[in-house]
């Protein structure tokens, strides 16, 4: 990806931050099945937090990424703008790209959120919108009758 024409990202410190809660989170991560732990932080443009990691079924169809799962728990504290969010997989050092679906979860809620992602002994920024070019949005839709939730 370009490093050319970029939203400012994080300081280094707060993504660093940022990262540090993903890796807290990861954890409690429930991947019996993958053996792939995910841990996420996501940050609120009010300033909370709010973590996610995988949580696996034997269904496998049922599994839900870290992401959503912060995500969800912050709509469902009425929390829905943020700023940043922080992914990390197994290793501590190595890139977890968000997969697909993610990708136009975080995009709904900010398609200039930040990615932090680590990236060697450093860290890793993207914007959402960079991940997921020509994304479906809420403008390809019809106009929503009524009062939108
Ligand atoms: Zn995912």
């Amino acid at each position: 990806m370009s490093e050319e024409n970029r939203t400012p990202a994080l300081d280094p410190a707060a993504a660093r931050d940022l990262l540090d809660r993903a890796r807290a989170a990861r954890r409690n991560a429930y991947a019996p099945y993958s053996n792939f732990p995910v841990g996420a932080a996501l940050l609120a443009r009010d300033g909370r937090v709010f973590t996610g990691v995988n949580v696996e079924n034997a269904s496998y169809g049922l599994c839900n990424c870290a992401e959503r799962v912060a995500v969800g728990k912050a709509v469902s504290e009425g929390v829905r703008d943020f700023a940043a969010i922080a992914v990390i997989g197994p290793e501590d050092d190595v890139e977890c790209s968000p997969c697909g679906a993610c990708r136009q979860v975080l995009f709904e809620f900010g398609p200039d959120m930040v990615l932090v992602m680590p990236n060697g002994g450093g860290v890793r920024q993207y914007l959402v919108r960079e991940l997921l070019p020509g994304a479906f949005d809420a403008a390809r839709l019809p106009p929503v009758q009524g009062t939108p939730v």
